[in-house]
Parts: C-alpha cells; structure tokens; sequence
C-alpha cells in the first residue's frame, strides 16, 4: 500500500474553513425539529434561484431523482425517446430508463467531450421527446445549438447540470436553458451536502407547482392526492449546510479555475491534451480531466508517488452490461469508447496548494 500524500478530493479541509457556521446551522435544525420541508429548504431554493438567475427552485432528494422528477413532470415515459450522450455519469440515463423511456445515445466530441451536436439531428424520429446533455466535467456542452434544435424539432430540453453549478455559457449560468433543469448536490460535487440532495430549476410556474406535489407524494392538501407523487425532498439539514457553502461556490469555483490553470500550464508544455472549452464557456472545473495514451501506467506511476487520481469513466454507458438489452454494442460509439481508455482526472478541489499542483 502507497501512502495517499495527495488525495482526490479532500472535503475535510473545506468543512474546516466553515466549520463554525455549518455546525451552528445544524445546531438550529435540530433545536427547531423540524426536518422537512421547512423554512431551511424554502430559504435555499430562494437562494439557489436567484443565483442561477431562474425564477424557481424545487429541492429533491438527489441529481438523479432531480432527473427522474423532470422526465415524469414533462409526460415523458413509455414509447417515448430521450437524446442523451453515451459518455457521462451513469445517472443521466438511469433517469432515462427508470420513466420507462428509451435512451438514445450519441457520441461525444473528441476535444470537448460532450455530446457531438453533430450526429443529434439524424437521431430524432417522431418518438423523440426531449434532449437530455450533460455539462460533462463541470464545463458547458454546445448548449445554445442543442437549445436551437429542440425548438426546431419541438422537443424538450433538460440539462444534466449535476457537474456544472456556477459554470456559464455566454455570461448565462448553465441550468437555466432548459424547460428543466437539474443539479446533484452529492458530497463531492463543487456545491455539495452532508448526504445526498438534488435540485430542479425552472422559469415554468406550471411545472414548478407540480413538482413541489411530485415530490411530496403528489399531495395538493393534506392527504389530498390528485396526481401520483413519489417522496423526494431535500431535507433540513442538508438545505441548512447548503444554504451556508452557496455563499462560498463562486469563490471555491474561482480557485478551481486558477489550479486548473496551472494544470494546464505545465501540460501544455509537455503536450499533453486536456478538455477543450468551448468558446463562451466557463467551466467550474468539478473534474480536471487529460488524455493519456499509457493511462494505467500513468496512474500506476502517480499512485506509487501518493497521488491519488480517477477514472471518470472506464466505460461508456452503453457497454455497461445493464444496458445490454438495449442492443448496443462496441463500436457503436467510437469516440467515447477510445476516450475511456485514455482519460485520467487528477486531484481537483479548491484547497489544493501550488505545490501540490506543480
Ligand atoms: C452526480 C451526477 C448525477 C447524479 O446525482 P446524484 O445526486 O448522485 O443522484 C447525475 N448526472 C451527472 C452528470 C452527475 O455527475
């Protein structure tokens, strides 16, 4: 066993910082014993609304069901089919598939990674009923183009922004250009709880009034039940934590992006490829991520040395042997399924030091 000297991640360090505020606010959860659907979580979705820059937020209980929650408001189900790239955190098309849907995958871009708005058009039919991309890393997908073809096509859009809070295209955050959209508040993302939580985000009253009922087991009043409804709700506690770490997310996201400039300093002088941005687009770099074409030995290298890094991820979704029954198989995708083999994250979160980096 290596001595981990530099890990992935280090979250130790930044409840340190905010130690004193987050304990405080938890403090006061506990001393109200109210854990649901309270002033806590009511205060954070005004907050997280008017950060994005969206009229309403809807917290759930995780990114996926945030995604789950936005298929089934829209009516999407069985017969239907969702667009969606075939290289990105298994979640996104979990969604998909949990609503009875039929995912529709696309290949990713060699040099961005994200879904090739290229090859989308030639895969709608008249069953096609919502684009689902993915701000894949943190940084933004081609958005505005896929937002032009799903109004061309009529079809719903609703971004995957679990990696991508904070990050902006055209001066826009990310998570305000679809119908819906959905952000994961999973302990590792860059605005992350102590738990799972989720969160919907949406300029439409209409959907936004019928979520906070989905969520709350489709309840109108009181044990009145109209639509079916599930129980998802971003809890209390998490809301209070949340409500503390979003005052310090542009800040966490600012020292992202300086290690990341400094990654790619020292990269670009040895060659090495990393993700393009697109013009106009401003990651929040949740995951520093480069091509490597020796990339076991690369991390076999790193981890002998201490340094911890990830894979994200050795499979392209739809080779995952889940999803054998829908029929894919290698080389279906060929981009995403040479880029599996080669990419590496190194460690990214906001308190890594320069020398660390270096
Ligand atoms: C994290 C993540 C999700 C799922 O979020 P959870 O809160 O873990 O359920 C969905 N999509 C992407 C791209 C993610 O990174």
């Amino acid at each position: 066993m290596y001595q981990i000297k530099i890990p992935f991640i280090n979250l130790t360090k930044q409840y340190l910082q905010i130690k004193k505020e987050i304990d405080k606010a938890i403090k006061k959860v506990l001393q109200n014993q109210q854990f649901i659907l309270g002033e806590e979580l009511r205060r954070f979705e005004h907050g997280l609304a008017a950060y994005l820059g969206c009229k309403y937020s809807v917290g759930v209980g995780s990114g996926t069901e945030a995604l789950i929650l936005s298929l089934r408001v829209l009516g999407i189900g069985k017969d239907d089919e969702v667009i969606t790239p075939v290289y990105s955190f298994i979640a996104t098309t979990i969604a998909i598939t949990e609503v009875g849907a039929k995912p529709i995958f696309i290949d990713i871009d060699p040099d961005t990674y994200q879904i090739d708005i290229n090859k989308i058009e030639e895969k709608i039919t008249n069953k096609t009923k919502a684009i689902l991309p993915v701000h894949i890393y943190g940084a933004p997908c081609n958005i505005d183009q896929i937002k032009k073809i799903a109004d061309y096509y009529n079809l719903y859009l609703i971004e995957d922004s679990a990696q991508a809070i904070g990050a902006k295209f055209k001066n826009r955050k990310l998570g305000t250009f679809g119908i819906l959209n959905c952000f994961s508040f999973y302990p590792t993302k860059n605005l992350g709880a102590y738990g799972d939580g989720g969160a919907i985000c949406t300029n439409n009253y209409t959907l936004y009034q019928e979520l906070r009922r989905i969520r709350n087991y489709g309840q109108v009043k009181k044990y009145h039940h109209n639509i079916l409804g599930v129980n998802s709700r971003l809890d209390e506690i998490q809301a209070s934590v949340l409500r503390i770490k979003l005052k310090y997310l542009d800040d966490w996201n600012k020292k992202r992006r300086a290690i990341a400039k400094l990654y790619l300093r020292e990269l670009n002088n040895l060659n090495i490829k990393t993700q393009t941005i697109i013009k106009g687009g401003i990651s929040n770099y949740h995951l520093f991520v480069m091509e490597h074409p020796k990339r076991s030995q690369l991390q076999k290298y790193l981890t002998a040395k201490g340094i911890q890094t990830l894979i994200h991820y050795p499979i392209p979704i739809h080779l995952q042997k889940c999803y054998r029954y829908l029929g894919y198989k290698k080389g279906d995708f060929p981009v995403a399924e040479k880029l599996a083999k080669k990419l590496i994250s190194l460690p990214m979160y906001p308190e890594l030091t320069k020398s660390q980096i270096e």
